[in-house]
């Protein structure tokens, strides 16, 4: 599957905030944003403000939640096809589709650093979802599915280190987790207000809707 393979940090710089996209080094003095925070190929001394225009914001916020999920764009404008066809308010129909991604799940429930480890560890066979090893990251979960480390990974000293740490992650309301068992269950739907990323998702539907 297709996906992003250039430096991540850049994505950040021009969204102008941390995406936390690669784990633990996000947290620590490290981090470009807070080394460099201008957006790439402007100097620090740049500070000519331009007024953006709506259309701009409406991309900027659309991207911003693209390299979060890290999707490319065709698949992320499926997602969008697909919440507009849902009942409800499109952009938290979005929102909810792309947490309930099974490398978001993987994610969520501890078992990687960054989404884009999560996707990693499902394209190489880590993960199942009821019991069944998948390999698709895009699958979606629902209520009452379980995703686990597959039996045969489990004594690999990658997830060794994940199950020591397991007990110390608190996970989102709407999964619960089962560390010794190196596995989670979906217990609900996740509501706007269990998705802690700080996104304008009408700005994401209204850059669609033009
Ligand atoms: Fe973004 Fe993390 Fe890189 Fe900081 S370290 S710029 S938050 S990906």
């Amino acid at each position: 599957m297709a996906r992003y393979t250039g430096p991540v940090c850049r994505l950040c710089r021009r969204a102008g905030m941390k995406l936390f996209l690669k784990g633990e080094r996000c947290f620590t003095p490290k981090c470009a944003v807070e080394r460099r925070p201008t957006p790439p190929g402007a100097s620090p001394s740049d500070r000519r403000r331009r007024k953006e225009s709506e259309y701009s914001i409406q991309l900027k916020e659309k991207q911003k939640a693209r390299n979060i999920y890290g999707i490319l764009e065709r698949q992320f404008h499926k997602h969008f096809v697909t919440a507009e066809r849902q009942p409800g308010v499109t952009g938290e129909n979005l929102l909810r589709l792309l947490e309930m991604r099974l490398d978001n799940v993987v994610y969520r429930l501890g078992f990687a650093d960054s989404r884009r480890q999560a996707r990693q560890l499902v394209l190489h066979g880590h993960i199942t979802l009821n019991g069944r090893r998948t390999d698709i990251a895009s699958a979606q979960v629902k209520s009452g599915d379980t995703v686990a480390v597959h039996a045969s990974s489990r004594t690999n000293e990658y997830f060794k280190t994940v199950s020591e740490t397991l007990t110390r992650k608190t996970v989102p309301r709407w999964l619960e987790l089962d560390p010794p068992a190196l596995s989670g269950r979906i217990s609900d739907r996740p509501a706007r207000q269990d998705i802690d990323i700080n996104l304008n998702e009408a700005l994401v539907v209204e850059y669609y809707s033009r």
